[in-house]
């Protein structure tokens, strides 16, 4: 559209009229002398805003112009509010400014037009409308007002907002005598997202969350959130907690399914924290707190628990406010102690280790175990000074014990999560060893998944400067929490700790067990040893020993205990015993079953002398018993027996305790249920009384010998899958120095290289000569100093610098020399003194020729 702005004149001379051209607003003048109140006069941005051009628009009635107008929603004003204006300004004389819809084909856009006399009018009164298009001006502002009161990931209310509505529900269930819910919730692990799968993944699950909630909530409630995964909702018109419990149920359900996040499926749970207006509080900032009390306390029972706020929490948070307080004593008061609980080593039945675990000696309380304290500790980042005491402390007596001459033994030590993230931590470990002269190895640091999860680049530069000191390194209650393969793989490991958790339930649930052993095998695969947490009993210390686990801890084998009752254990070789180690040597063992005490006492006296360890019992019940209490290899038994027949007495013999050889010896021979027992083949051999003393103890040893090479094909196997792992370790701390002089050589080069850097343009000539006489390095200065003598780099020095051999010998000490005419001191410096190098530098500098 083509604008003539130079017809008709401008309504203004000189520089007002170059303003009224340049102006940003539309402008118009409106005669005002007569009923049409007819335009006169338009400027270019009036007409860019109306599509059409002045000669279009003069002489056009101002009125059609507002005839398109609108009025904005929520103004009560005549059909068109423009004639109104003008009427009313040129009517009154007092300027008017209205708010319009631009037209009715553009509802969206906002104009605001100022209708004033026009001052100065010569011949008739006129008006003067400016107009000026506020559109974006007010949707900024709606969306400043929007972002001031509502969370911009979610678009939910924000706090501000839902301040403003829990305040309003309050007051509105004040009027009804009614009540208000206000529920803290908050998703279970989300940092885990954030951290594996990155901040986008986090934003749209939180996304998601947020939608799925709303779907669950009526339309007086609202649902804010306070920023991270903290969502907070307020209940209107409550009517009883059951009410607030159903909502409640409905959000856990809807949180409980997938998630689609980034191409993958997620299961989120939710925890949700419940605090009651006016049975709890009856002012909103309280009721928040109890509401975010009552979360932490869902939380603090393992997560996806709904928690209504109870008064006990109130004063259980005043508690914990308390034992911080103390706990901060404590550590500058002496009050806290080091204990020691030995760890076995499975191959070898001895001692490998001993795990620090701190102790509070509370002035009231009494000695109060770490797992009480230690996470308060660690939520208040008490962790980090704690744990260099318990570093300080655990040198010191270690350092005492090799004073007292006790055998060396490794002291594992707890490192928490915010210690582990700690800077200082290295050097703290490195400033330990250098003053207490211990080798490095026997030190261990324990460190859990979640701590090395946090950042994991920051972990392995901190494990490497960890690794580098030579102490070795354990991941700590491995089973509980992410228990990923690829932690085991990824990060430079000595020892991986099964969780107490885990071991508890190894001799009684199927699932537990295998979980056990495939985290051994796991291991054992990438060079790792294992040790099992919390081994209490002697059935689970023996499935770990078959299981190939490497080291136990646990109540059975020693609780924690002092520095002198550590001396004493370690004094007298406290140890596993015998029949629980991985690898073992029994003696041959014999059990006879038979209710006639003669005939037992008889088999004893022919078969002692083949040299078995014989027991007896006289029944099937008696037999199992002592079954439970000795590892035995081959049992011959009657069949008629009182109570139990043995042929039942073998079958139960078979099923728990498959390893052994079961020979009948009977005089009778009811065939049907030794036919039975020897077809499911709880019978290996049926003798027959009276026997034959020579073809018993022949059956007996051939049972034995069967016995001895399944024994010997366990044992082998054992050995094989020992040898490997203990392959698999070596490869594994081959690869760790590997890695390390791969660094060491990487930083030699860069230091290589600076120093050469750093002699290339020194202003002193310099030349190094290798340990054969070849030139091997020229600086820039030596290059002029000898710029006649041609190549000299890689030559022999004798032949390219003679200058540098007086009397044809190799350069030593200080000597001087001409060279173009100029005087010259030579100096050699032999190499090595600090270096590994050989070899000799030789710097020439200018000298004052002494005649
Ligand atoms: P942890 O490192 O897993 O230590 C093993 C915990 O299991 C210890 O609890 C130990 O007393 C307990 N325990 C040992 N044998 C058995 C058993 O047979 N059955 C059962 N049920 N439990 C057994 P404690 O001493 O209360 O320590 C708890 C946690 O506190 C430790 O777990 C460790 O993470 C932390 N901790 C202990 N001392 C320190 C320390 O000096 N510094 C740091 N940062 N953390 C420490
Ligand atoms: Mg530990
Ligand atoms: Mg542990």
């Amino acid at each position: 559209m083509e604008l003539d702005t130079a017809h008709p004149p401008r309504p203004l001379p000189g520089a007002a009229a170059a303003a009224w051209d340049a102006c940003a607003n539309g402008v118009l003048l409106v005669g005002a002398g007569e009923a049409a109140f007819p335009i006169l006069a338009v400027n270019p941005a009036f007409c860019r805003l109306q599509r059409r051009t002045d000669a279009e628009l003069i002489g056009t009635s101002a009125l059609a112009l507002g005839d398109a107008l609108g009025d904005a929603p929520g103004d009560a004003r005549p059909d068109n509010p423009l004639a109104a204006a003008l009427h009313a300004v040129a009517g009154a004389g007092a300027s008017h400014t209205l708010l319009l819809r631009a037209s009715a084909s553009a509802p969206w856009c906002r104009w605001t037009i100022s209708v004033a006399p026009a001052a100065g009018a010569a011949v008739a009164p006129q008006l003067l409308c400016i107009v000026e298009d506020v559109t974006e001006l007010q949707e900024q502002q709606a969306l400043l007002a929007h972002l001031s009161s509502h969370d911009a990931l979610t678009g939910l209310a924000n706090r501000a907002l839902f301040n403003e509505r829990l305040q309003a529900a309050m007051t509105q269930a004040h009027g009804r005598a009614g009540g208000v819910a206000v529920l803290c919730l908050a998703l279970d692990g989300f940092n885990l997202v954030n951290e594996s799968l990155g901040y986008v993944a986090g934003d749209q699950l939180l996304i998601s969350v947020a939608m799925r909630v709303q779907g669950c909530m009526r339309a007086q409630d609202t649902l804010s959130r306070h920023g991270g995964n903290e969502f907070v909702l307020v209940l209107a018109d409550v009517t009883d907690s059951a009410q607030v419990h159903a909502v409640c149920e409905h959000i856990v359900r809807v949180i409980g399914a997938p998630f689609p996040v980034i191409g993958q499926s997620l299961h989120a749970g939710c925890s949700i924290g419940i605090a009651r207006y006016p049975q709890d509080a009856d002012d909103g900032v309280t009721l928040l707190r109890y509401a975010d009390m009552a979360l932490s306390h869902a939380r603090g029972l393992g997560g996806n628990q709904l928690q209504f706020f109870a008064p006990e929490m109130n004063q259980r948070t005043t508690e914990r406010a308390q034992m911080e307080a103390a706990l901060r004593v404590a550590l500058t008061d002496g009050q806290l102690q080091l204990q020691y609980q030995p760890m076995a080593d499975l191959q070898r039945g001895a001692i490998c280790a001993l795990e620090a675990l701190v102790r509070w000696q509370h002035p009231v309380m009494g000695l109060i175990p770490a797992g009480r304290f230690i996470p308060l500790a660690e939520a208040t980042g008490l962790t980090v000074a704690l744990g260099y005491w318990s570093l300080r402390r655990a040198v010191e007596d270690m350092v005492a014990w090799r004073a007292a001459g006790l055998p060396p033994v490794r002291v594992a030590i707890n490192i928490s999560p915010k210690q582990f993230r700690d800077a200082a931590l290295p050097q703290a470990v490195a400033d330990a060893l250098a003053q207490s002269g211990l080798p490095p190895l026997q030190i261990s640091l324990e460190i859990t998944e979640a701590a090395l999860m946090q950042d994991q680049q920051a972990s392995d530069a901190t494990l490497a400067q960890l690794k580098a000191l030579g102490v070795g390194l354990t991941l700590d209650d491995f089973g509980t929490g992410y228990s990923s393969l690829n932690h085991l793989k990824r990060f430079p490991l000595d020892l991986v700790k099964i969780d107490c958790g885990l071991t508890g339930n190894i001799v009684t649930g199927a699932d537990d067990a295998a979980l056990v052993k495939t985290i051994i095998s796991m291991a054992h695969h990438l060079g790792i040893e294992v040790a099992a947490e919390g081994v209490e009993t002697e059935a689970q210390c023996d499935f770990l020993r078959r299981n190939m686990c490497d080291q136990i801890q646990g109540y059975f084998f020693g609780k924690p205990c002092d520095r002198d009752q550590v001396a004493s254990l370690l004094a007298v070789g406290h140890a596993v015993p015998p029949h629980l180690l991985r690898i073992q040597k029994l003696p041959r063992t014999l059990l006879l079953v038979d209710d006639e005490q003669n005939i037992v006492s008889a088999l004893k006296r022919l078969l002692r002398r083949d040299g078995y360890q014989i027991l007896s019992a006289n029944s099937g019940q008696e037999g199992l018993d002592v079954l439970a209490a000795n590892a035995v290899d081959v049992i011959v038994s009657d069949q008629r027996m009182p109570g139990m027949i043995g042929a039942d007495f073998l079958r139960a013999a078979k099923n728990l305790y498959p390893d052994t050889i079961r020979i009948m010896l009977s005089g009778y021979t009811e065939l049907q249920s030794v036919t039975d027992a020897v077809n499911e083949g709880a019978i290996f051999k049926f003798l027959t009384k009276p026997w034959d003393d020579e073809q018993l103890r022949t059956h007996i040893a051939e049972a034995f010998r069967l016995k001895e090479i399944a024994d010997d094909n366990d044992r082998l196997n054992l050995e094989l899958r020992t040898a490997n792992h203990e392959l698999a370790a070596a490869n594994r701390r081959m690869e760790d120095v590997l890695r390390q002089k791969q660094q060491q050589i990487t930083r030699d080069e860069i230091s290589l290289n600076v120093a050469r850097e750093l002699l290339q343009f020194v202003p002193l000539a310099v030349i190094g000569l290798d340990d054969e006489g070849m030139v091997a390095f020229v600086n820039t200065a030596a290059e002029r100093v000898f710029r006649q003598n041609g190549a000299i780099l890689g030559n022999e020095a004798q032949i390219v610098l003679p200058e540098l051999f007086p009397d044809g010998l190799a350069p030593s000490g200080s000597h001087q020399v001409h060279i173009d005419g100029r005087c010259f001191q030579v100096v050699a410096h032999p190499m090595g003194a600090n270096s590994q190098s050989r070899g000799s530098l030789i710097t020439i500098s200018a000298c004052e020729e002494t005649v």
